[in-house]
């Protein structure tokens, strides 16, 4: 065994070859994957092997779409024969929502140059002769979908790899892993140590095993998941050699497939099964869990009535296996916070199908420093430190029992809430506040009243909460509005040399002493890490304030850039510390004005401005910014004055007919705004310049900054993609994320939000589209549910335009 490799790989399942394959692609061949046992000994072997490329995720559908590309040419490339089967798949819908999800996929997949069809009773029969469709709607039809030999596939991936020059050591355990004098790791296994530079785990289910190792933890729980195969069927064995495509009864929840004569049959049934709650034994590998087809009765009588020649044979073997689940259901991957050069690529669902674009990424991340597509979905620091053991076992069961569930926008899950709540919350709770998470952070959503309509909440159309919506956009511009939002992310930076540090750090400028400016952080690839407001308290103290989810990224992000200790910066987490309350409306000055000694006009106070107040029992710190256009004040306050100040402005706003508002409206607002939102308008795929954001740009700061002299090229060559506001001609549907605009018939963008805009009475899409197209007045059209909706590119903003409102 080797003493010495550039990386090393903990884990020989499908993921941990392909990230060992990606390497050595990318042209290292100094890498090494260190294996327990077998290659595959973990979930990889007795997978279903289903490759599905259907997801409601732009990056997922990219990823698990290079996956099968790749895969299918797999075998060729390497010299190691694959069984892989592309039968294409179908997927049937039982209700209306679900063909308008089926809509939205389709269209997505349009772009993405995948033929997705929506087919009618008459031609799903065609597909499948076997398939009874009564009740049925509609289907959706993947022509690229199949299922793969996984143990076939992984051996592939490793034999690629060591062809480029990687090498494998099986039955090799890492014991230990520790932190040389040089910062090198240092990996004790069972049969030697070697030091790296870069570690990653990709152990699977026992990825928290590795991660513990490190003093890291992981939120991953294992869940047990059984499918059945049945002897074989003679109706199949008389059609020889030809397949029937997968089909998947997601209203049921349950994969059915062909596999040799007989059929397979895979439920995602309610009674989601953790298992290993307090450790994973040792001498698991190779093995599975007891059958347990009691759990599954419902869903086999139901595919049985739905395909009867399931029923006409016995079952021949059940594999019920363990697969880790992430709250969410999609993996953790990326650099780890704290362990320079330490990566996990681990607690996949789907690694069959993933793992061909995880090893992309994650290969990419650890050579290039980032991957081409933004991972944020599946990046591992999207979870904060509420997502302990409780929570990863509440959020996983649901997740599962939902994993076929309809993909709407805007849902708020129930499980694993409430976690973090802000001290206003059980008023806001009696005000009738509905609440979603984000990062972790209870928050309104919007503000029910009796006669609201109840149903649907969930829709890809318009949900029954736009009444109350359209009532708090009303209220903030015509009156005076306020909004709990705890959780911001809060990082205070100090030192001499602090306001240096961060003028290297921003594309923008820093702001003087009493003022705040949006910021945007760049990698050196120009692409937007994220976006901060950076305020100057003075006396070389400065704020820096970003998204709620965005807390651990964003921490990391700076912490990798401070620089050496001989320079004078430090660096403050204070999240938990304050919470903060938006105040906002055309009466908004006139309220506080109410409850605090200090001048409020724009003299004393202007737009941009910040200044320490008083307000209650204490100090906020007030700045004049907000996120919705109208004239307002951010107070970042102590968490335990928050309460207090919370109640005064109630009481003194009953004069002004003060409302509550929560996010739905606030996302309405903005978007007449035209204000971006971090992750979803604003990726790592994206640059300032392609994002409008020109105006936030200093592209000749003397000192640089971080992707300066990428912007700056992009500059002269001018970008490809721009981002525009449409508005759009729709009718009782808004375009959702990742809704495909066109020109003509030619597809030329991609909307990353939209909405309905209650001040304008529009519905707005904001959208990048190439750069030729992104003048005011042209005319497009944008695919909203199967439906191409006209729409105009606006100027922005759409909504005051001139800024009157803040300024006022
Ligand atoms: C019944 C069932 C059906 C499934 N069907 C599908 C499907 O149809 N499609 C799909 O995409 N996914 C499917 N999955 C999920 C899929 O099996 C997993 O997502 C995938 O196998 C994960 O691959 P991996 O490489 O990340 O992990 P694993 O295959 O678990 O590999 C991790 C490896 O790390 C090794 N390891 C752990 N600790 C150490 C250590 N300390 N030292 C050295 N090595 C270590 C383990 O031995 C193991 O080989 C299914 C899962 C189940 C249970």
């Amino acid at each position: 065994m080797k003493t010495q490799a550039a990386v090393v790989i903990i884990g020989g399942g499908a993921v941990g070859c392909s990230a060992l394959y990606h390497l050595t692609q990318l042209g290292l061949r100094d890498a090494v994957l260190i294996e327990r046992d077998e290659l595959t000994a973990g979930s990889t072997w007795h997978a279903a092997g289903n490759c599905p490329n259907f997801t409601t995720s732009w990056n997922l559908m990219k990823l698990q779409r290079y996956s099968t590309n790749l895969y299918a040419s797999l075998a060729a490339r390497v010299g190691y024969d694959i069984n892989y089967h592309i039968t294409g798949s179908l997927r049937l819908a039982h209700t209306p929502a679900r063909v308008d999800e089926f809509r939205h996929v389709v269209s997505q997949a349009r772009a993405q140059g995948m033929h997705f069809e929506l087919l009618g009773p008459a031609e799903l029969r065609a597909h499948n002769p076997f398939l009874n469709t009564d009740g049925l709607l509609a289907g959706l039809h993947d022509p690229y979908d199949g299922d793969i030999d996984p143990a076939q596939l992984t051996q592939a991936l490793a034999k690629g790899a060591r062809d480029g020059g990687a090498e494998i050591y099986r039955n090799t355990r890492v014991t230990a892993i520790e932190r040389g004098a040089g910062g090198e790791w240092v990996i004790t296994t069972d049969r030697g140590t070697i030091r790296c530079e870069k570690v990653i785990n990709a152990a699977g289910y026992r990825g928290g095993e590795v991660a513990a190792m490190v003093g890291a933890y992981l939120p991953i729980v294992t869940l047990s998941h059984q499918y059945l195969v049945t002897e074989d069927i003679p109706e199949l064995v008389a059609r020889g050699a030809a397949r029937l495509p997968l089909l998947r009864d997601p209203d049921v929840s349950y994969y059915l497939r062909q596999e040799r004569h007989s059929l397979l049959l895979g439920p995602y049934e309610w009674q989601a099964t953790p298992h290993w709650l307090d450790r994973i034994p040792d001498h698991f590998a190779n093995q599975l869990f007891d059958d347990d087809l009691g759990r599954l009765e419902t869903y086999i009588e139901a595919a049985c009535g739905r395909v009867p020649i399931l029923g006409s044979v016995g079952v021949k073997t059940v594999i019920n296996g363990p697969i880790p689940y992430a709250p969410d259901g999609n993996p953790l991957m990326g650099p780890a916070p704290g362990l320079p050069g330490f990566y996990h690529c681990c607690g996949f669902t789907f690694g069959i199908v993933q793992a061909g674009g995880a090893g992309k990424s994650i290969a990419e991340w650890v050579v290039r420093g980032q991957p081409e597509w933004d991972m944020w979905p599946l990046d591992s620091r999207r979870y904060l430190e509420y997502a302990n053991s409780k929570f990863v076992l509440a959020k996983a069961i649901e997740t599962y029992q939902h994993e076929y569930g309809i993909g709407y926008p805007n849902e708020e899950r129930a499980a694993g809430r409430p976690a973090k709540t802000s001290p206003a919350y059980l008023r806001l709770q009696d005000k009738g506040a509905r609440f979603g998470a984000r990062g972790g952070w209870e928050r309104a959503v919007y503000f029910a009243q009796a006669g609201d309509p109840e149903q649907p909440l969930l829709s890809f159309r318009r949900p029954a909460w736009h009444a109350a919506v359209a009532r708090e956009c009303a209220a903030i511009a015509e009156r005076v509005a306020v909004l709990d939002l705890p959780g911001f992310s809060k990082f205070e930076v100090t030192g001499k040399d602090a306001r240096e540090w961060l003028d290297h750090l921003v594309a923008g400028v820093v702001p003087k002493p009493g003022r705040t400016a949006l910021n945007y952080l760049c990698a050196p690839s120009g692409g937007i890490v994220t976006e901060m407001t950076l305020t100057n308290l003075g006396a070389e103290r400065y704020w820096l304030i970003s998204a709620a989810a965005g807390e651990l990224h964003d921490e990391h992000w700076l912490q990798q850039q401070l620089p050496a200790a001989a320079r004078e910066v430090r660096l403050e987490n204070l999240s938990a510390r304050y919470g903060t309350l938006i105040v906002v409306g055309p009466r908004a000055r006139e309220l506080l004005a109410l409850l605090t000694p200090a001048r409020l006009d724009n003299e004393a106070f202007p737009w941009l401005g910040v200044r320490t107040i008083d307000i209650g029992y204490t100090k906020a710190i007030a700045v004049r910014v907000n996120y919705v256009g109208e004239l307002g004040w951010e107070l970042h306050l102590p968490c335990e004055h928050l309460l207090s100040v919370y109640d005064l402005l109630a009481e003194a706003g009953a004069r002004f007919g003060l409302a509550d508002f929560g996010l739905y409206a606030m996302d309405s607002l903005r978007l007449e705004k035209c204000y971006r939102s971090w992750k979803a308008d604003l990726t790592t795929e994206y640059t300032p310049l392609m994002a409008s954001l020109d105006r936030f740009v200093k592209l000749d700061k003397p000192g640089g900054f971080i992707g300066q002299e990428s912007l700056r090229r992009e500059a002269e060559s001018g970008p490809r993609e721009r981002f525009v506001p449409l508005v759009v001609e729709s009718g009782d549907a808004d375009a959702a994320a990742v809704s495909v605009v066109y020109s003509g018939d030619t597809c030329v963008g991609l909307v990353t939000s939209g909405g309905f805009g209650y001040r304008l009475q529009q519905s707005i899409a904001l959208a990048y589209v190439r750069s030729d197209l992104a003048r005011p007045g042209t005319a497009l059209t944008v695919e909203i549910l199967g439906e191409r909706r006209r729409a105009v590119v606006g100027a922005e903003p759409l909504y005051d335009p001139s800024n009157s409102r803040l300024r006022a």
